[in-house]
């Protein structure tokens, strides 16, 4: 069988891949994407990000419903949960969206062809890709190989995944009942987002931290003010727990956690949420030549190039934060680096945001960064519960804080806990791309009453001059 060619092959249709496929369509390069799941989306929409998403909203409208509808004078009779429901309309969001974007790489002429991928050898200027299915194989040659097969959950010694009680982030987006006691190992994205939802849902959660905070990276003085409201919503947040190991009791009646220096804990599921590791093993990519470092990240230039000529990578493969967007970003600039233009990527630029209620979002550097590097940076902050509109909504927690230069006045760093904070921080965002000042900041009108203008205050508050505080 003469072997299909292509100008780009891209390995994996999450935000990365098929943002990079999409991309190398419209420049009108002939296009393909593998993928190992017929759906397509990746992590991202199968079983990160979106589905999160979905129960994190509906959980958070059943806490609502319960103990806000009736401050607000809505009567309703007993709110009860319905789980099989919650969890369906989170796969119909899912479904709706996979197939968005299928339609999407088919609207663009992208052949999606379903697989798992092997890069082989080169041959003058193109290189073969072996795809395995479970009909068999086919090889396709292409000109570019783009390598986005982003990453899986991580685990610790002395845990046996099973997929089942003992399980990652993947097992807790479908449990099939609320666990009475879940017991997270990690206070990072998603121990803390899939905590709240069980939380809300009913379940016990105990958070078991290595480190003495939660959020890792994340500014701390958020950081800690957010740990104080998870605490009061009923998540129990333990730091500085050093697990051991964990396993299904031999009756199989409960979980039991090892952790240093405290009795085993028993609970009914646990979450191991320590992090994801990179994907770049099964792939023939040292055989072909391309380095990758100890951490399974594979190695890239400026240009998304590794070390084999024609083989890029993007994405959660390559490290760097494992966030979708910045995935996106990595495809669009590869593809477009490839084409001849211009590869620019700020990675001071990329926000990150847990979507908890209050949400954390960040972006630019935190103030432990700046202490740091020895930059001096002026400081202003401003609460919630200061501005209208959240006395409106009923939502007062959290802060702005904003960082900004202490002589040229150039905004370094925006942290928000709030209602919205995800949404909020692209006006921050848009700021330290375009390395506007505070004082640019709370020049620019923001429309009342908004939470943004929380803003515009903490801009105000860096010169000193907050008008509502
Ligand atoms: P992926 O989305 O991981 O896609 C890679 C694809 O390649 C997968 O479909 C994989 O099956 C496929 N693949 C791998 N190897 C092969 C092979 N050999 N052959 C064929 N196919 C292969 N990020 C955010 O920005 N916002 C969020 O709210 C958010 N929430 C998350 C929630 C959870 C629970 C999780 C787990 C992650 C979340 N993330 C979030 C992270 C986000 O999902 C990842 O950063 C993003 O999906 C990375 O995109 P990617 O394109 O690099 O890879
Ligand atoms: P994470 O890196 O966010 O957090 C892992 C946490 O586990 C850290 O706090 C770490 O200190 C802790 N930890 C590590 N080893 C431990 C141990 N032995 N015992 C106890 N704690 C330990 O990782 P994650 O929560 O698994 O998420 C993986 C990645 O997925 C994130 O880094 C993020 O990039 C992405 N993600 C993003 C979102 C979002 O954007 N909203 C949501 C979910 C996941």
């Amino acid at each position: 069988m003469t072997p299909s060619h292509y100008d780009f092959l891209v390995i994996g249709a999450g935000p990365g891949g098929y943002v990079a496929a999409i991309r190398a369509a419209q420049l009108g390069f002939r296009t393909a994407v593998v993928d190992e799941h017929t759906a397509a989306g990746g992590v991202c929409l199968r079983v990160g990000c979106i589905p999160s998403k979905a129960l994190l909203e509906s959980s958070q409208r059943l806490v609502a419903a319960r103990s806000e509808l009736a401050t607000h004078g809505g009567i309703a009779g007993e709110i009860g949960l319905d789980l099989q429901a919650m969890m369906k309309r989170k796969d119909r969001v899912v479904t709706t969206l996979t197939r968005g974007v299928s339609s999407l790489l088919k609207k663009n002429r992208i052949e999606h062809i379903q697989g798992r991928a092997r890069v082989g050898g080169a041959d003058g200027e193109t290189r073969t890709v072996v795809v395995t299915a479970s009909d068999g194989e086919q090889a396709v040659r292409a000109r570019n190989v783009i390598v986005a097969t982003g990453s899986r959950p991580a685990t610790l010694p002395g845990i046996e995944l099973d997929g089942d009680r003992m399980g990652t982030s993947t097992e807790a987006l479908a449990y099939d009942a609320v666990p009475e006691r879940l017991l997270v190992i990690g206070a990072g994205y998603i121990g803390l987002e899939l905590g709240a939802v069980w939380n809300r849902l009913g379940s016990k959660v105990i958070v078991l931290e290595y480190l003495d905070r939660i959020l890792p990276g994340t500014d701390a003085e958020i950081a800690a003010a957010a740990e104080k409201i998870f605490r009061r919503q009923g998540l129990d947040i333990r730091l500085g727990c050093r697990v051991l190991g964990a396993k299904v009791t031999s009756d199989q009646k409960a979980c039991l956690v090892e952790v240093e220096g405290t009795e085993p804990i028993e609970c009914d599921r646990v979450l191991v949420a320590v992090g994801r590791q990179p994907i770049s093993d099964g792939l023939g990519l040292e055989e072909a030549g391309v380095v990758v470092d100890e951490r399974g990240n594979i190695q890239v230039d400026e240009r998304f190039a590794t070390s084999a000529p024609g083989i890029f990578a993007i994405g959660d493969v390559i490290g760097g934060p494992q966030l979708a967007h910045k995935a996106e970003e990595e495809g669009m600039a590869c593809v477009e680096g490839i084409a001849g233009g211009y590869v620019h990527i700020d990675y001071d630029a990329i926000p990150g945001i847990v979507y908890t209620e209050p949400e954390v979002a960040s972006v630019g550097k935190t103030e432990e960064q700046l202490k740091e590097a020895g930059t001096a940076y002026r400081k202003g902050t401003f609460p919630f519960r200061a501005i209208g509109r959240a006395r409106a909504t009923g939502s007062l927690e959290g802060f702005v804080k904003i960082l900004a230069h202490a002589e040229t006045d150039e905004v370094l760093g925006v942290h928000i806990l709030g209602s919205h904070a995800g949404d909020l921080i692209a006006e921050a965002v848009a700021a330290i791309s375009f390395g506007a000042s505070a004082e640019d900041l709370f020049r620019t009108s923001h429309a009342h009453p908004t939470l943004a203008e929380a803003i515009k205050e903490a801009a105000l508050a860096v010169h000193g001059r907050a008008v509502h505080m």
